[in-house]
């Protein structure tokens, strides 16, 4: 097999092949190693909720017919963490959905109509008001429409839960890309964490994303479908004064002509 493949390829050609096994091989060693730490940190999130759990049950068992604050107790906490791990689960699995669905289903088409029924949407859920300005009216760009209101349902929804104030978005059309602006005037995030905010699981203030209910996903999330699509995301933020995460696409969907 080899002879042939040297009788039928120059050596230029030869080691053009090596490199891009070589390039292939390592792409598919990082995707291996970014699962396997993937699999570890959600394993290892699903495990806190599932040992509360655990432990009220024996509480339950033990105590749960003769104290009644007992009981009670322990159905809000079980319910809290049960919550949480089906909110954890679903983000999981559209992660996984996601990846398969960008590359082959993204198609032309406006996308402020698509954020304007977002922010309608959402507005009925949320008592701060979601204010929208896009100077044009019509901004055609390929995406994948489910994923790309994915990633404002996480933009607005983080914009909800750190901040009590209202919510600005607004588009801008460049000459080959599109601009959506997500901003808050809340809590804002120090700069030391700004870094992180796209990693996995991930969270400022472990006390207050819990009490939000956060996973640390949606972020990483967001920044992943953006990626899918050619395009970038990027965080401004002054600790005390909002946030401004800015997610930028190609308008030909990352198609090179
Ligand atoms: P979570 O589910 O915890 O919100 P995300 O990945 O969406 O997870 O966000 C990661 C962390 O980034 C959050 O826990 C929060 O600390 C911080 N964060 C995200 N968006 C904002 C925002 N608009 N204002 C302040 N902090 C934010």
């Amino acid at each position: 097999f080899e002879k042939i493949l040297i009788a039928h390829h120059t050596k230029d050609e030869l080691s053009e092949m090596a490199m891009t096994f070589n390039r292939m091989i390592t792409r598919l060693e990082k995707s291996y190693l970014k699962q396997e730490q993937f699999v570890s940190d959600a394993s290892h999130e699903l495990k806190t909720p599932l040992t509360v759990i655990d432990s009220y049950v024996k509480i339950l068992k033990r105590w749960g017919k003769e104290r009644p604050d007992i009981l009670e107790e322990a159905i809000d906490s079980i319910g809290a963490e049960s919550s949480r791990m089906k909110y954890l689960t679903e983000q999981l699995l559209l992660l996984a959905k996601a990846e398969e669905c960008i590359e082959n289903e993204k198609y032309k088409v406006n996308i402020v109509p698509i954020v304007e029924k977002t922010i309608h949407r959402l507005q009925q859920a949320f008592k701060h008001e979601i204010y929208l300005k896009s100077e044009q009216r019509e901004i055609h760009t390929y995406i994948h429409e489910p994923s790309f209101v994915q990633v404002l349902v996480i933009l607005l929804d983080n914009a909800k839960k750190y901040s009590d104030d209202d919510i600005k978005v607004e588009i801008k059309e460049w000459e080959e890309s599109v601009s959506i602006m997500v901003m808050d005037k809340g809590a804002g995030i120090p700069f030391e964490a700004q870094a992180h905010v796209f990693d996995r699981l991930y969270r400022v203030d472990k006390t207050r994303s819990r009490k939000t209910g956060g996973s640390g996903l949606g972020l990483s999330i967001a920044k992943r479908i953006v990626e899918q699509h050619d395009g970038y995301i990027n965080l401004e933020s002054v600790e005390g004064h909002g946030a401004t995460f800015t997610v930028t696409l190609p308008k030909n969907g990352g198609v090179t002509r």
